[in-house]
């Protein structure tokens, strides 16, 4: 029974002006909805259609402010063209501060389950909603994820090799954003990723990772202001803003392919490498201690890399992840 009512292009049709709210999707047990907020930046002129979204994963929080402020700061008198911003996909779990909605009855992780179906679990059916009605009528995404409330990641832009017209443009975005770290995602190990859907579906589409935990006591506003800014330069890009993109010179990027790597046992994960270290193939990364303060296991780098990512939180399960290694491209 999701919604039918929500027209965008109807909205976007009236120039120079602004409009967020709700759309409702579904009745909750309480009678309450489950709904998609949105914020609409309709510019003076016309042009095309820039839609950032966040909260895919509900504990990913620092995107979804960063459009909010965005969506204020903008004047639509100098804007050409559309922005849209939805700051919460997955509002049932950024509700919860989780990474997946609980009212599912299972498991459901809304970044596997693009594009969508509208009779599955009711993360898939708001994946559905939001894949048809939005995604498919942007010109280009930026989706923002980050490290929750489980990881540590490095600021980051996604791209899928220039293999295609559409990877190029997402290349091109991903090289806008001003993230010194590029991570080509080809051969991401999994499917039903929005950027790797879209791009099917013919739509440009970078992920920007950032924040999570470790990071949001100091420096809360500094990645907001990086999402704000990404933001701006990939409008700025497409002639959507006037202004000049301050780039990183090609010779301060890093362009990496990551690799995740799982732990065998769980116990507190105690770190002996930092943010962006680069280690040799073997190098221990981190010690799992046990409850009694005994060394139960250790993760290697499997290969010469960059420390990406990794579990910042004091404990990790058997079998999560522990790093995001940035094997060099
Ligand atoms: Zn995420």
């Amino acid at each position: 029974m999701l919604s039918k009512k929500f027209d965008l292009e109807e909205v976007i049709a009236k120039r120079n002006q602004k409009v967020c709210g709700f759309i409702d999707l579904a009745q909750k047990v309480d009678s309450s909805m489950v709904r998609l907020p949105y914020m609409i930046v309709c510019g003076a002129e016309e042009g095309p259609v820039f839609l950032a979204d966040c909260c895919v994963h509900g504990d990913e929080y620092e995107g979804a402010e960063a459009i909010s402020k965005l969506y204020h700061e903008i004047d639509p008198a100098k804007l050409k063209g559309t922005f849209i911003g939805v700051p919460a996909v997955n509002l049932e779990a950024f509700n919860a501060g989780c990474r997946i909605a609980p009212i599912d009855w299972s498991y459901q992780d809304m970044n596997r389950a693009f594009p969508g179906n509208p009779s599955g679990m009711i993360t898939s059916r708001v994946a559905y909603f939001y894949f048809e009605n939005f995604v498919k009528k942007a010109d280009f995404n930026i989706s923002f994820h980050g490290g929750g409330n489980g990881l540590y990641l490095e600021p980051l832009a996604t791209h899928m090799g220039q293999d295609s017209e559409v990877g190029k443009i997402t290349y091109r975005m991903a090289r806008a954003t001003g993230m010194k770290v590029q991570w080509q995602i080809k051969n991401i190990p999994f499917a039903g990723g929005l950027p790797t859907e879209a791009e099917k579906a013919g739509i440009p589409c970078t992920v920007i990772e950032l924040g999570g935990q470790g990071v949001r006591v100091d420096h809360r506003d500094e990645m907001i202001e990086i999402s704000v800014n990404a933001m701006k330069n990939v409008m700025i890009e497409f002639d959507m803003l006037d202004g000049e993109i301050e780039r990183v010179p090609e010779a301060e990027l890093t362009d990496v392919e990551i690799t995740y790597i799982h732990t065998d046992e769980g116990g507190y994960h105690k770190m002996r490498v930092k943010p962006m270290d680069f280690v040799k193939e073997g190098t221990i990364c981190s010690d799992i201690v046990d409850i009694f303060g005994n060394k139960v296991s250790e993760v290697r780098a499997p290969f010469d890399c960059y420390i990406v990512g990794f579990w910042s939180y004091s404990t990790i399960h058997p079998g999560n992840w522990a790093f995001l290694f940035g094997k060099p491209l």
